[in-house]
């Protein structure tokens, strides 16, 4: 993400926290994810006068609230959509969506293939703990078969999805896959990700010991492994390979980084076929692109 916001020099990992109090339960593993947060801002100098995160509903989606930025707390599952206006009309800010399973997956989800396609210039870091935490513990789209939650006292009926197959099939161009008790790892994806122009998606396990009782966090140390040496990170078919879960094993690190245009690349190109500025009439674009 080239932004004029970037590249501020030492910034602390302190200077991005709100007066906001974190209220997520003790032992959540959002916890540690916000600490990455932290750091990644920190470490990629983001002035947080131009930093906009914006949020759907659900624990994850309070992440905001305890950062020092412009934010959009917005309806269930509409992240995606509103991050995509604030990135098409303010190219210059560092935008970033955070939201867990439930709400980019289920009530999101039709966005999810076209924020992905489309390239858009933002980062989505996604925390997924296999449930809704916020409502009080009902299946995800993401939640294994022998989790017995509120709606699902004997299990559940359906396979998960792997949105890790699934973000790199919709084309984002920076996926990439951490752990939140590896906090170090957290920060590095996402700062990463901030420096990508076009569409990065942060997938990171955390656990919910509230709601979720199988997916702990000695679970998820044992599900994750390191990304053999040797990966190549613009081979598409070897990032989805991994996401395959090879061995049973989640790996985690950088799947997959390639550049391509984002869609304020594609709309520039537009903007300056009628007329070569930004201030252009949308009806000279709506006309252009009649037949
Ligand atoms: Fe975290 Fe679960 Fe508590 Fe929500 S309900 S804050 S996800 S532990
Ligand atoms: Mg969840």
């Amino acid at each position: 993400m080239s932004s004029p916001y970037m590249h501020a020099t030492e910034m602390k990992p302190k200077d991005y926290k709100s007066d906001v109090s974190v209220v997520w339960c003790p032992g959540c593993g959002h916890h540690g994810i916000l600490n990455g947060v932290y750091r990644a801002l920190a470490e990629a100098g983001v002035d947080p006068t131009g930093l906009i995160c914006v949020s759907g509903i659900g624990c994850s989606s309070r992440l905001p609230y305890f950062l020092q930025s412009y934010k959009m707390h917005t309806l269930h599952g509409r992240a995606a959509p509103v991050a995509t206006g604030a990135a098409v009309v303010r190219p210059d800010l560092v935008n970033m969506i955070s939201g867990g399973d439930g709400d980019g997956f289920a009530i999101g989800g039709g966005h999810m293939p076209h924020v992905a396609r489309k390239n858009v210039n933002l980062t989505y870091v996604l925390m997924d703990n296999g449930i809704y935490g916020l409502t009080k513990g009902q299946y995800s789209p993401t939640s294994r078969p022998e989790l017995k939650a509120y709606t699902t006292p004997y299990g559940g009926p359906e396979e998960p999805m792997n949105p890790m197959l699934y973000m790199l099939t919709y084309g984002a161009t920076y996926v990439a896959q951490a752990f939140a008790g590896k906090p170090g790892l957290c920060a590095d994806l996402i700062k990463g990700a901030l420096e990508h122009k076009g569409f990065s998606y942060v997938h990171i396990f955390t656990q919910c010991p509230s709601y979720n009782k199988i997916d702990t966090i000695e679970f998820y140390r044992d599900l994750v492994t390191e990304i053999p040496e040797g990966h190549d990170t613009s081979d598409l078919g070897a990032a989805m390979e991994l996401a395959r879960r090879p061995g049973g094993k989640a790996p985690i690190g950088l799947f997959y980084k390639v550049d391509r245009p984002t869609l304020n690349d594609h709309l520039d190109e537009i903007v300056t076929k009628v007329g070569g500025h930004k201030d252009y009439d949308i009806q000279k674009v709506i006309n252009l692109s009649r037949p």
